[in-house]
């Protein structure tokens, strides 16, 4: 079963063949920290985690290198900083901290590398230095500009016209640019924002340099896969590629671009809705994560998605029907530790997610309706699908639990155990009384061959 992706700069779909499968590069736009991150941010982040987990199963986990830049230098930040009195590594350090725990609940894995724009400064004035020397950039007031004249194939990418790229620039062009559709390279620190020296005067990097300098000093250039939002497209990844192209690397950059759809956000009328919780930092402590990030995946990658409260709870129950299944066979023991075949190949067909998610309600009803032998394969298959793509790995009877606080486990534990002796003793109304007490808490008790499980009432 091969791999086939998506790629932007084709415009189709295509096999894909890494350049060596010994050493596998993928590098997805990071993003910018200065506040906690919005859920919008947060779908490249599940989407390529998607990626680099079926990468790692193709290809071996040591094998492929993935690598989602941290961007550290930047207005916003600047701002926030300044607000705060505070250095901006103090407002980049909080930030990024809780953004790793934020996605590592999302159920995402550590990128390879996480490259910071601080900490690749020297890299970032050598690749404009060479785009100087190969006269794809240039030197006016302070600034350094990309000279979009000298590639002549800028525009490729995304696909835009000239004329249509000049209108996007900004509407006052600079003097100093030599052509309006040129971007900067480096520029003039402001008043009381951070400054490093360079060949062309004090000043810092335009964001799109940064990506460059950070892909070549973490993976080497060209790169397998590159990836981001669609709204990267243009400006920011076709001026990647523009430099990249002029700066030695052989006429390769990325041999496959990849960009995920928008979330939409409809109006939500109540208040009250999750569909209005946007922050990931806020709605982890009110959803699981797990279920956030099946409704991230619950659409195609490649498609808008409208994110609202309905979404997040219809995730949350089609997580609660695979692990009801799971916690029903919970006696079975699975024969297989391998993913189905089917829920592979909708991984291969370019991240077909929703086919994929479909593949698991027809394991987890064979696993239910199956005859022995089905019901062990469906098993092992439902664990091992899951595992790949980041799912059902938790014990059902913790997953039925999670809305529970411990203080509330404990005491219903208690209750579930007094009601186990009052039956045993044949007292039927002292167990009645308890069974009561527990509905009163909203707590569900099931009893089965294994004894008595419990969740909250959704
Ligand atoms: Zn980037």
């Amino acid at each position: 079963m091969s791999l086939s992706l998506y790629d932007t700069m084709a415009r189709e779909k295509r096999p894909f063949a890494p350049t060596d499968p010994a050493r596998v590069t993928m590098y997805v736009c990071g993003p910018t920290v200065y506040n906690f991150a919005h859920i919008g941010n947060a779908r490249p982040v599940v989407v390529f985690d998607l990626l680099f987990r079926v990468l790692r199963r193709l290809y071996g986990e040591s094998a492929v290198l993935y690598a989602a830049n941290v961007t550290d230098v930047d207005d916003k930040i600047n701002q926030r900083a300044q607000a705060e009195g505070v250095p901006i590594d103090v407002i980049t350090d909080r930030y990024l901290e809780a953004y790793n725990s934020d996605m590592s609940v999302l159920g995402a894995l550590r990128p390879t590398f996480q490259p910071r724009a601080t900490q690749t400064m020297a890299a970032i004035i050598d690749f404009i230095a060479r785009l100087v020397r190969n006269n794809a950039a240039y030197a006016a007031e302070g600034h350094v500009l990309f000279n979009t004249q000298a590639y002549s194939d800028y525009g490729k990418l995304s696909g835009r016209p000239m004329d249509e790229m000049i209108a996007g620039a900004r509407v006052d062009v600079a003097p100093y640019k030599q052509h309006p559709a040129d971007f900067v390279l480096w520029k003039p620190s402001k008043p009381g924002e951070p400054v490093w020296d360079s060949p062309w005067g004090p000043g810092r990097p335009g964001w799109h340099i940064e990506c460059s300098a950070m892909i070549e000093q973490a993976l080497g250039l060209p790169i397998d896969i590159h990836g981001g939002g669609i709204d990267l497209v243009f400006p920011h990844h076709e001026n990647e590629m523009a430099q990249g192209m002029c700066a030695d690397h052989a006429g390769e950059y990325a041999r496959f671009w990849m960009h995920n759809g928008f979330l939409n956000f409809g109006d939500e009328k109540m208040s009250k809705s999750l569909g209005n919780v946007v922050l990931v930092h806020d709605l982890v402590t009110k959803v699981p994560g797990e279920a956030l990030r099946w409704a991230l995946l619950i659409g195609h990658y490649r498609q808008p998605l409208e994110w609202n409260g309905e979404l997040i709870e219809q995730s949350r129950k089609a997580l609660d029907r695979l692990y009801g299944a799971l916690r029903r066979a919970a006696d079975v023991a699975p024969s297989t530790t391998d993913p189905s075949e089917a829920f592979v190949a909708a991984l291969h067909d370019d991240l077909n997610s929703p086919q994929a998610f479909a593949e698991l309600f027809a394991l987890a009803s064979e696993l239910e309706t199956g005859d022995a032998a089905a019901k062990a394969r469906a098993k092992g298959q439902l664990l091992a699908s899951g595992a790949l793509a980041g799912f059902l790995q938790a014990d059902p009877e913790a997953w039925f639990q999670g809305g529970a606080d411990e203080a509330l486990k404990a005491r219903v534990e208690a209750l579930i155990a007094a009601r186990i002796q009052a039956r045993a003793a044949k007292d039927w109304p002292e167990a009645d009384r308890i069974r009561a007490e527990l509905t009163a808490l909203n707590i569900e008790v099931m009893d089965g061959p294994t004894g008595a499980t419990w969740r909250v009432r959704a």
